[in-house]
């Protein structure tokens, strides 16, 4: 189903939130006080426009009201940004998600009444971090200081290889405890034994040397 968004404020951010929303096939208000702002964004919004966000008059004659989402993406000025941000709440404007630059900003926004508050940079730095991690690391099992156990997707140029063939012990001095395939595990791998591609494997380790075997995928 269509729905209204207006964006307030075009940085990277409030670009990159517009643009989206327009592919997918939502209406997008996009404003920025600067000329320039708006002309990047023309071909890629419905409706765009130069317009103060701290200005009551100049978004009630922008229609804002009609709005049911407005994202306020306006950055550095963070006055701005909470004046901007109150309006809308005033005006009855139902969900508003707001940019947030730091961690007073944030608690002043949640008293303003702002529906969602983002944190761009730390949420993507987070995902990034987690999507690191993830692509190899599943778990990870701390014993020690300089020892541990870790979970980690078999990656595919293992396929079909016996522990023999990939000299595992030999060649990183890691140990698999054991390889979950599906809802089986085989909890003591025979040299003999075959990694499949879908399979997870439970090794066992100094770090550097685990460091070494994640990092030769
Ligand atoms: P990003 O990191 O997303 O690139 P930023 O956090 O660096 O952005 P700024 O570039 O400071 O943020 O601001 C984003 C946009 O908000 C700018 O294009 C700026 O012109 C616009 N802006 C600033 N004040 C207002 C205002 N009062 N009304 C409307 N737009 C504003
Ligand atoms: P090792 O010299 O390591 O004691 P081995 O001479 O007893 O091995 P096998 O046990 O058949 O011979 O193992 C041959 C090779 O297969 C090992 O050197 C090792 O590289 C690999 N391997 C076997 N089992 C495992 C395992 N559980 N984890 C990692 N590598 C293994
Ligand atoms: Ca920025």
């Amino acid at each position: 189903m269509k729905k209204q968004f207006a964006v307030i404020g075009l940085g990277r951010f409030g670009i990159s939130v517009s643009t989206e929303l327009y592919k997918l096939g939502h209406d997008v208000l996009a404003i920025d006080i600067n000329e320039a702002k708006v002309n990047e964004i023309i071909n890629d919004s419905t409706h765009s426009a130069v317009g103060d966000g701290t200005d009551e008059r100049t978004l009630r004659n922008l229609g804002i009201t009609n709005f049911d989402h407005v994202i306020v993406a306006i950055g550095d000025d963070i006055q701005a940004s909470m004046l901007c941000t109150l309006l809308l709440k005033d005006m009855g404007i139902e969900s508003v998600w707001v940019k947030a630059q730091s961690y007073y900003h944030h608690k002043v926004l949640d008293k303003l009444g702002a529906d969602k508050i983002i944190h761009p940079e730390h949420d993507m730095g987070n995902r990034i971090a987690q999507h690191l991690v993830s692509e190899k690391v599943i778990d990870y099992i701390e014993l020690s200081d300089d020892f541990s156990i870790v979970e980690i997707a078999a990656p595919p140029h293992m396929d079909s290889k016996t522990l023999l063939d990939l000299n595992i012990r030999a060649r990183f001095g890691i140990t698999i405890l054991g390889i979950k395939r599906g809802k089986d595990i085989n909890i003591s791998p025979m040299a003999d034994d075959q990694i499949h591609k879908d399979d997870i494997l439970i090794v066992i380790g100094h770090k550097n040397d685990l460091k070494r075997f994640e990092d030769s995928h």
